[in-house]
């Protein structure tokens, strides 16, 4: 089964996707995990993508295209796959379409996590991960059971993303609706748009998405 996951930054794709991998047995692909891998290795990727993901813009079509494609072909997407944070452009739903239809693989759900922006942001500056194993955390709805250990691996160190700042939040958001939001409407033309209510309790929205995945 593959899936695309839409909604604004800070709408729990990344927390919801990591749930689905476990319950569904599908990996999660995240444009944003992988670019900042490639940042964080200092690769020429990573050097084109820093200044554009750190001012809340999006990287080239072209780049996040090519480097999707090459990760599907990969043997852990063959039981499917979960999109996050892509297509979020036209041309890239355009170019998913093309490179799915080659492969001779195609997408079973749209899934879009309706959600207040103001909220957002408040979501999305408090949030952090475990240094270790990427587990999700946030300093007011999320907290670790025991304060600075990690309630999956025990690890103690934790990172902040830097994009994560009120400022950028907003340049993103503002980067959502205006280039990603309109594919919403490519996907609904083909009817094959769910949504489901994001402002939901964490478990409460796990619960719509298995609803819709079975
Ligand atoms: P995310 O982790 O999905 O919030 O992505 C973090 C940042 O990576 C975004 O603000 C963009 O700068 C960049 N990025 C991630 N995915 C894409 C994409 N599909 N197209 C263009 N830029 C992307």
């Amino acid at each position: 089964m593959n899936l695309i996951l839409m909604g604004p930054p800070g709408a729990g794709k990344g927390t919801q996707s990591q749930r689905i991998e476990k319950s569904h047995g599908i990996v999660q692909l995240s444009t944003g995990d992988m670019l900042r891998a490639e940042v964080a290795s200092g690769s020429d990727l990573g050097k084109e993508a820093k200044d554009v993901m750190e001012s809340g813009g999006l990287v080239s079509d072209e780049l996040i295209i090519a480097m999707i494609s090459s990760r599907i072909d990969q043997d852990d997407c063959k039981k499917g796959f979960i999109l996050d944070g892509f297509p979020r452009t036209t041309p890239q739903a355009e170019a998913l379409d093309a490179m799915l239809t080659e492969k001779g693989l195609m997408i079973e759900h749209v899934i879009e996590m309706k959600v207040d922006d103001e909220a957002m942001i408040k979501r999305i500056t408090g949030r952090y991960t475990c240094a270790e194993c990427g587990a999700g955390y946030h300093d007011e709805f999320q907290k670790p059971e025991k304060e600075g250990v990690c309630d999956q691996c025990g690890g103690t160190e934790f990172t902040r993303r830097a994009d994560d700042n009120a400022e950028t939040v907003r340049g993103r958001l503002q980067a959502y609706h205006e280039q990603t939001a309109p594919i919403l409407s490519y996907y609904k033309e083909k009817g094959a748009v769910k949504s489901i209510e994001g402002m939901a309790s964490i478990d409460e929205v796990t619960e719509q998405l298995n609803a819709v995945l079975g």
